[in-house]
């Protein structure tokens, strides 16, 4: 379709006024396009051509509206760091939309009601990050928002020094978050909380709708969604950073990208944050604050679900973590079957990369090619012995698998990617842009589209972080 065939939706805006406010988007100044996603213009239904039109830059500038929108931005409230917020939402977010299931948001146009001392901008850099990282989550086949374009501009935008504004066009089937029921709970508006749930459960959770105990059946899916997702970062070595229940999504969805990291060094108790001091958003706790996050929905749910049925679905998270995660682990190093004792086999693995300081993604890239010869994984740490004995362990496991080292061999390729995002990537694509050079964007894109995939990019990329850009912190401004 044409921009101006479109006709957009508005479906959150059935909900009570309490959950919303109407607004304008503030457009940027002297805006660009730096990319647009193909990929997802097809999934709207956008013709491709329609993209690099300016028509187009206008409509993400938010200064040209599509027919049919009437935008808004959300309320929600959400623990931060464990303490409660009661009132948050889109500070810098503005809802222009629906098409199909797609809702259609755009980052950093302007105040809202909801802006508290906010600008509702969102600067070039973090707007780089997120517009990457939700294609590359996509591409690690992990549950993400998405996103529609970029575009840069010469609007001032001041954080700890003057920087530009950008705005990024998210695409989502739904951007309630754990604390958007949190909110009403909190407020007691038991009517808006019972609306806004049978909303959630439509949006993201259709096939319940008709079921009884709807409410018990929804929250019992939530945790399992959670679960599975907080399974997927593990496993991929994905520290998300700002665990809030503001950043949960409802349906599951890995959502609002701040200053999260890939490992590069496996270590459990990495922590992506610098604002996190006490490692509450570390990687290995990830896990247990998916668990926190759901008992503070649990709460926020109970004016309408027995609290008892709700403790017993959440004492499956464990259950459905540890499956999910054990199943990911198992096909990561090319197990045809799990077995029990491979917990163990895990546990030893881990300890031999944290003991070692082995780059997570390169260690599992180099294994997908392992028949028996050793010396590539072994020229990844210092040591032999510790990898050495690992390989003992996993050469025995071996034994047990029915398919041949080729077929364990092409499976683990799709399974372990060559290229993750790592941040000092991101950053080399930040600082071309700065500079107006959006070739290492364009360089990332598409390798984030297809991590699995050989690209003609900077082999380095590929290889361990180097050495002064390991495990860096990275700064909530944005
Ligand atoms: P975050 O931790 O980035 O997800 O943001 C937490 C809350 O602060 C959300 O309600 C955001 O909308 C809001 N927020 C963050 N940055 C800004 C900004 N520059 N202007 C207005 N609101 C913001
Ligand atoms: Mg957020
Ligand atoms: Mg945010």
């Amino acid at each position: 379709m044409k921009l101006n065939e479109i006709k957009l939706t508005n479906p959150y805006l059935a909900l009570p006024d309490e959950c919303y406010t109407r607004v304008k988007p503030t457009p940027l100044e002297n805006v660009f396009l730096i990319h647009a996603n193909e990929d997802v213009a097809e999934l709207l239904d956008i013709d491709i051509e329609e993209l690099y039109s300016d028509a187009f830059v206008t409509f993400v500038n938010g200064a040209w509206q599509l027919e049919g929108s009437d935008p808004f931005a959300m309320c929600y409230a959400g623990h931060q760091f464990g303490h409660f917020v009661p009132r948050l939402g889109d500070g810098r977010a503005i809802n222009i939309g629906t098409i199909k299931q797609w809702h259609l948001q755009l980052k950093g146009a302007g105040q809202t009601r909801y802006s508290r001392s906010g600008d509702g901008r969102a600067v070039l850099r973090s707007s780089i990050r997120e517009y990457l990282m939700s294609e590359a989550m996509h591409g690690l086949g992990i549950e993400s928002t998405r996103a529609l374009a970029l575009i840069g501009s010469e609007h001032k935008v001041f954080r700890e020094e003057w920087e530009t504004g950008a705005i990024v066009l998210r695409v989502s089937p739904s951007w309630v978050r754990f604390g958007t029921f949190e909110y009403f709970a909190h407020k007691k508006r038991y009517a808006e909380l019972e609306a806004l749930t049978d909303y959630a459960i439509a949006e993201s959770y259709p096939h319940l709708v008709e079921v009884p105990d709807k409410y018990l059946q929804f929250f019992s899916e939530v945790v399992s969604r959670t679960a599975r997702l907080m399974a997927e970062w593990q496993a991929v070595g994905f520290n998300h950073g700002v665990m809030n229940t503001d950043n949960m999504s409802i349906a599951g969805l890995t959502i609002d990208y701040g200053p999260y990291a890939f490992l590069d060094d496996y270590d459990s108790q990495y922590i992506c944050n610098h604002t996190d001091q006490g490692g509450r958003y570390s990687f290995g706790n990830q896990p247990n604050i998916g668990a926190w996050n759901l008992q503070a929905l649990m709460h926020a749910l109970a004016p309408m679900v027995n609290s008892d049925k709700m403790e017993k679905a959440l004492d499956n998270y464990a259950r459905v973590y540890t499956e999910r995660y054990l199943e990911l682990m198992g096909k990561k190093i090319g197990l045809d079957k799990l077995q029990d004792s491979d917990l163990e086999l895990f546990k030893q693995l881990l300890g031999m990369m944290q003991g070692m300081s082995i780059d997570y993604t390169l260690f599992f890239r180099t294994l997908s090619r392992y028949d028996g010869e050793r010396t590539a994984l072994l020229k990844l740490g210092l040591y032999h012995k510790p990898m050495n004995e690992w390989l003992d362990s996993y050469d025995e496991r071996l034994k047990a698998n029915t398919s041949s080292t080729k077929e364990r061999h092409s499976a683990m390729l799709q399974t372990n990617p060559k290229f993750v995002l790592k941040n000092y990537m991101l950053q080399e694509a930040i600082t071309a842009a700065e500079n107006g050079d959006f070739n290492v964007v364009d360089a990332l894109f598409e390798i984030a589209k297809d991590p699995y995939a050989e690209h003609e990019v900077d082999e380095r990329w590929a290889g361990a972080t180097p050495e002064e850009f390991k495990n860096q912190k990275l700064s909530c401004s944005s």
